[in-house]
């Protein structure tokens, strides 16, 4: 386990852990507890915590679907942690839930939560100091698909995420930054950004290492979901009249297609 990826953040230390096909949780260990982000593997979990010596006090989930909480209910009755996630939805042995503004406290660290709607009605973004956890909101050069909501309201949810600092540290549900960027790159051949960034995920990629964390300030440049108000993405498709929502939903519809 000592391969898994770890990164200090002040008060928190947060492993990556790849699980099932191309998911990713994580594990907050703070000081007095553990939160595990979407966990769908319980076994798994407790298999890195137990080699680090560690134990989940809680759970964290960004959104309802299975590959993200199916490990909640296990994880629960072998810890006892308690499950957090946004209400109105099912999410697996749930504790407590939490909306839009709510702060969280983790020992030292605060989580703030972010309801960040689009690839389903109540996807939420987990944001601390210095990183944030999107779920299959924003992934690294890409975005979730629109099960639940319409273009505006994931171009909205993403517009709040690119707000944050530059330097925010994005940690996301799934490995999809290859495949983001080949499609990206479909669209815009030459975008020195594109053609950058894709080059370094290649390399991270050939070494089986994950493409998180990005950060927000390169998917600024390198995410064209991001983009959708570029006037070169909007030449690139043809719809130099349409608003920014418009072109962001033609782009979600052509990367489902790809
Ligand atoms: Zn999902
Ligand atoms: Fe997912």
């Amino acid at each position: 386990m000592s391969d898994l990826q770890k990164f200090d953040l002040g008060p928190l230390r947060v492993y990556v852990v790849p699980t099932l096909f191309d998911n990713y949780s994580y594990l907050l260990e703070f000081e007095g507890g553990l939160a595990v982000v979407d966990p769908p593997d319980a076994e798994r979990i407790l298999e890195v915590c137990e080699a680090l010596r560690l134990k989940p006090t809680h759970i964290l989930n960004t959104h309802a679907h299975e590959d993200h909480t199916a490990g909640n209910a296990a994880l629960r009755q072998a810890t006892g942690c308690r499950v957090l996630g946004p209400g109105g939805v099912p999410i697996p042995e749930v504790d407590e839930t939490f909306t839009d503004g709510d702060v969280l406290p983790l020992g030292p660290a605060q989580c703030r939560v972010m309801a960040t709607p689009g690839h389903t009605r109540a996807d939420h973004s987990l944001l601390f100091e210095g990183a944030v956890f999107t779920g299959d909101t924003l992934f690294v050069s890409g975005c979730g698909r629109l099960f639940e909501c319409d273009a505006p309201t994931m171009w909205k949810s993403l517009m709040r995420l690119r707000e944050l600092p530059d330097d925010t540290l994005v940690f996301c549900g799934h490995e999809y930054a290859e495949e983001n960027l080949d499609f990206a790159l479909s669209l815009l051949p030459d975008d020195p950004a594109l053609r950058a960034r894709r080059e370094e995920v290649r390399a991270l990629r050939a070494e089986g290492q994950p493409a998180v964390p990005s950060k927000i300030g390169t998917e600024k440049a390198a995410n064209l979901f991001l983009r959708a108000d570029d006037p070169a993405i909007r030449a690139a498709i043809g719809h130099e009249v349409a608003d920014a929502a418009a072109v962001f939903g033609d782009l979600r519809a052509r990367r489902n297609l790809f």
